[in-house]
Order: structure tokens, then sequence, then C-alpha cells
């Protein structure tokens, strides 16, 4: 059995208590690990895989594993900015509508944990 790592969120209007589980695959080239998000709302497992990206900073695909909040999206490109959280990108609607979303501040908490 792999290990599996735990981190608080920040909390947000949408969802006040949520957290993170992490569980690293070391067996796939393509994929670094199982993300699941935990909120006030729903429990969602994506798998992370990072992709090149030109900008300075870390690009990272989020593919659902589960049914999340939105059905009509199932995968997410979440950028992490060198420069700081200020500079993070998601293409989900609730980053549209509030430059903030669980995909990245589930992302920061990953690489500002050093588990990715
Ligand atoms: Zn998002």
């Amino acid at each position: 059995m792999s290990a599996t790592f735990t981190e608080v969120l920040p909390a947000r209007k949408s969802s006040k208590h949520s957290a993170i589980q992490w569980r690293p695959v070391t067996d796939d080239t393509h994929v670094a690990g199982v993300l699941t998000i935990h909120t006030d709302r729903a429990s969602v497992a994506y798998t992370v895989s990072e992709f090149p990206t030109d900008w300075p900073g870390r690009g990272f695909l989020l593919a659902k594993e589960t049914a999340g909040t939105d059905p009509e999206s199932e995968r997410y490109s979440v950028f992490c900015a060198a420069a700081g959280p200020w500079g993070d990108t998601c293409d989900c609607k609730g980053f549209t509508y509030k430059a903030t979303c669980k995909h990245v501040d589930a992302v920061r908490a990953l690489v500002g944990n050093a588990w990715l």
C-alpha cells in the first residue's frame, strides 16, 4: 500500500472546511498521483499529471475520477505560478468568476508541501 498525505485547505465562501488527500503513483510515467479534494459539498478524486509549460511555473492536468459538483467538466488545467499564488490559474467555472478555486488551492498545497 502506498502512502497517503493529507492537508487542510484555506476556508472559502463556497466551502468552509476543505482538505485534500494525496496518494503518489510511482508505477506510471504520466500520472503523478491521485488527488482527492474534500469540500463541504463533495469529495472528488482526480488523477494528476504534469504538463510542460512555457510560462514561469508548473502546469498540471486534473482528470476527474469520480462525479464532481459540475458534471459537465471532467478535467481541469491548473497553472501554479513560480511568482506566487496570485499568478495561479485554473480553467474551471469557479475560477472564472472568483479567481480562486479548490483546484488551485489543492495544487498550491501539493507544490507547497513538495508532494509534487
Ligand atoms: Zn478550478
